[in-house]
């Protein structure tokens, strides 16, 4: 009887995934990730968490809009902001998935322990986790940021584009 209410529910409670992270800026592995996401999901919220510790590159500002502008044609894409702990945005979202994507096992062994204390705070939140096509794994906000310093090309890390 449970399973059939649990599968009940299932049925018709529209999936929602928080995809969180900084994204400054967003990258082709971002934009992978999100894309091989998006079959899996009603809707998909990219959020940008403002940590008042991390020291941002791109304005927030930017940073939506660049999202925004490359999802334009996708309604399945919403960009927001966060300031709680990430379980308490789903939640005030009503979304029961966290996404997140892999490169790497030093990705992994970080990731596995968020999830696991994701779990603990709030079991009926399930972490999905999507490994990235292997010629995204190098790719990273940190060296794009570090390549902007030194006045390189970005634009094969980059989608659309970001001012
Ligand atoms: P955070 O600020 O939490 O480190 P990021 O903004 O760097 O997050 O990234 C958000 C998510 O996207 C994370 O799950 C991260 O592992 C994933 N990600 C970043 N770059 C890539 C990539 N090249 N391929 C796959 N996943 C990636």
């Amino acid at each position: 009887m449970q399973y059939i209410l649990n599968m009940f529910v299932m049925e018709h409670t529209k999936r929602v995934a928080v995809f969180p992270g900084s994204f400054d800026p967003f990258t082709i592995g971002h934009k992978a990730i999100l894309d091989m996401a998006l079959p899996l999901f009603d809707t998909v919220i990219v959020a940008i968490g403002i940590n008042s510790e991390k020291r941002d590159f791109f304005p927030i500002e930017k940073r939506i809009s660049h999202i925004k502008e490359i999802y334009a044609n996708n309604s399945k894409v919403e960009v927001e902001t966060y300031t709680s702990l990430t379980i308490e945005f789903c939640k005030q979202k009503q979304a029961m998935f966290i996404l997140r994507g892999l490169r790497n096992t030093t990705d992994f062994q970080f990731e596995k322990s968020i999830a696991q204390m994701n779990r603990q705070l709030s079991p009926h939140i399930e972490t999905v986790f999507l490994v990235t096509p292997p010629e995204y794994g190098h790719v990273s906000s940190t060296i794009v940021r570090e390549l902007i310093r030194y006045g390189a090309d970005i634009s094969n890390y980059i989608p659309g584009k970001i001012e």
